[in-house]
């Protein structure tokens, strides 16, 4: 609980940021407990806000970065914990690459705003190469479809991409009074660990835009709904390994994978998305 004085202190809370700021010190603690580093890692905080876990994590990491689009978020924090490396801008614009020191890669965490959830998701699979882990707070809906297996209301493209490159494991909740202001929804925190071996996918802007146009039409068969895919990279002969008159909530990573691949030798020139 926090009292109107504490409330008072706060600067108003911008909605257009997707401001939801922790306000309880033991679940700040359980998130940064669950980033599992050492003194030696770079870590990334996306979005520090006012620093709820910031303040833990300074004390903890030498090399410490923050991202933080809000102007006044960041002279605050800078004013708080001075020296502090946060640098004010857009996450979904981050060069990710150039805080990864050498081959050392980054651990991100983050209470993520939830107006760009999925969009960030996206930012870190773009950069794989070198993000080790992520450690984030997302809205339990969103968590959900996350770690879903196939055959339920909760999987789907989420589900087969991220699942494809990390291993993902859904922590524990939030509830909404651990915040200030209160969100609608019920809070997940999520530890993805991103590993370039956990499949081998060929081409992945292909794997991609599979699973996209397999779950387009979630209730239409595979051969109905990849139909314009097909058609589009001059694929006639839909003879894979596998059988089409599967839906694709039925299929499992692993073999959307396969398929990926199977497609890809057989694609001729580009690919049209
Ligand atoms: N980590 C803090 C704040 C969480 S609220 C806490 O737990 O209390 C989400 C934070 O992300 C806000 O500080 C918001 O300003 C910031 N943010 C929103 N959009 C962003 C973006 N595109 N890039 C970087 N930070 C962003």
């Amino acid at each position: 609980m926090i009292s109107s004085r504490q409330k008072y202190q706060m600067y108003n809370p911008k909605k257009r940021f997707g401001q939801n700021f922790l306000v309880d010190d033991n679940i700040s603690s359980k998130i940064v407990r669950s980033l599992d580093a050492g003194r030696d890692d770079v870590i990334l905080e996306i979005g520090p806000g006012r620093g709820a876990l910031t303040k833990l994590l300074v004390k903890d990491y030498p090399e410490f970065v923050a991202v933080e689009i809000d102007e006044s978020a960041v002279t605050e924090l800078k004013e708080k914990f001075g020296g502090l490396n946060v640098i004010r801008g857009d996450v979904l614009e981050f060069d990710f690459s150039s805080v990864a020191g050498g081959n050392r890669k980054i651990k991100v965490i983050g209470n993520i705003p939830y107006n760009i959830t999925s969009e960030i998701l996206f930012r870190l699979l773009d950069n794989i190469s070198c993000i080790d882990s992520a450690v984030l707070m997302v809205q339990k809906e969103v968590a959900e479809r996350l770690v879903a297996s196939p055959e339920t209301k909760q999987y789907g493209i989420l589900s087969v991409q991220f699942q494809a490159f990390a291993s993902i494991k859904h922590l524990f909740t939030v509830p909404r009074t651990a915040f200030f202001p209160k969100p609608d929804v019920t809070s997940s925190v999520i530890r993805m660990n991103f590993s370039k071996e956990l499949n081998r996918i060929d081409n992945a802007v292909l794997f991609r835009s599979l699973v996209r146009n397999a779950f387009s039409k979630r209730r239409k068969t595979l051969k109905n709904s990849l139909k314009d895919f097909f058609e589009a990279n001059n694929i006639i002969n839909t003879d894979f390994n596998l059988d089409f008159s599967r839906r694709a909530e039925t299929l499992t990573v692993e073999e959307f994978v396969l398929l990926s691949n199977e497609i890809n030798s057989y694609l001729r020139g580009p690919m049209v998305i």
